[in-house]
């Protein structure tokens, strides 16, 4: 058994009261001072601590104020961005609506509902991205479109060059296609073209872009040219006093290709015009008039 070690305290006051002791076991002190020290480390490592969470928060709350900012910028972004596909969507539609205004213009066939994606495009949301790649998926569509736009407007233009359908000379029309009185013979007959009265020497144009397929007299005709043009069309000018063009010859619509006369059999100085299609003779004005 080891022995217990103490220190005594001794208190004496400074008057005549009894003196005080109190008798203290030395491991209660070593405890004491131990504990002491303990308090001092772990307060110091709190202090440390707590130093290093207020350097941690100051931290995040930059981070935080950053990613704010990053946010805000991003969300501008995102609206511009919007904003810019919602003006490409308007000018898809704008685009879509001279389609069909250029098709009316030039007499072309007009979009089948299926081709025809307007109102589609005008549902389109800019701020889905499935809808942006509808978006873009429509202007490639449009481009393609636009391009057979082009290629149907060539092959309009090529065929309104072979329509006959401007006059020979403008004048009084004295005599329409159809059953008639022959103005000669009298008797009932069936005319097969068009008369347009006009001045003796007035030019006489071509009616529409072709090859001369013919040029000198014909029997009844008088003077005439015959020209051949694409689609099936050929137009002939009878009773002209003078021809000015050749056979083989390449004719633009408008060229001048003869001088009124009466030659052959006829009443007055006039143009007998006719018209063929696919080598059928067919009223000259349904063309002249604007039709097909
Ligand atoms: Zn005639």
């Amino acid at each position: 058994m080891g022995k217990r070690r103490y220190f005594t305290i001794i208190l004496i006051p400074h008057s005549s009261e009894r003196t005080l002791s109190i008798k203290i076991p030395l491991y209660l002190i070593w405890t004491t001072l131990a504990t002491i020290l303990l308090a001092i480390v772990y307060s110091l490592f709190l202090t440390h601590s707590y130093i290093g969470i207020i350097d941690k928060k100051d931290d995040l709350t930059a981070q935080v104020h950053t990613l704010q900012e990053e946010k805000n910028q991003k969300e501008s972004e995102i609206k511009a961005y919007e904003l810019e596909m919602q003006q490409i969507s308007g000018y898809l539609n704008n685009l879509k609506d001279l389609e069909l205004q250029v098709r009316q213009k030039v007499g072309l066939e007009l979009p089948t509902p299926s081709r025809s994606n307007i109102d589609r495009v005008r549902l389109l949301k800019a701020s889905d991205s499935q809808n942006n790649e509808d978006i873009i998926e429509e202007l490639q569509k449009t481009t393609e479109e636009y391009q057979r736009l082009l290629e149907e407007i060539a092959a309009r233009e090529k065929y309104l060059r072979n329509v006959p359908n401007i006059y020979p000379v403008r004048g009084r029309i004295t005599s329409r296609y159809g059953n008639r009185i022959n103005p000669i013979t009298m008797s009932r007959e069936f005319h097969p073209g068009l008369d347009i009265e006009a001045d003796y020497g007035t030019t006489v144009r071509a009616a529409s872009d072709g090859v001369v397929d013919f040029a000198g007299v014909k029997s009844g005709y008088g003077r005439t040219v015959i020209i051949k043009n694409s689609y099936g069309f050929t137009t002939l000018y009878g009773h002209n006093s003078k021809l000015l063009v050749k056979v083989g010859q390449k004719i633009k619509k408008g060229d001048p290709i003869a001088k009124v006369g009466s030659s052959g059999l006829s009443t007055g100085p006039h143009v007998h015009f006719e018209v063929y299609k696919g080598g059928v003779r067919v009223d000259p004005l349904k063309y002249l008039m604007g039709g097909e």
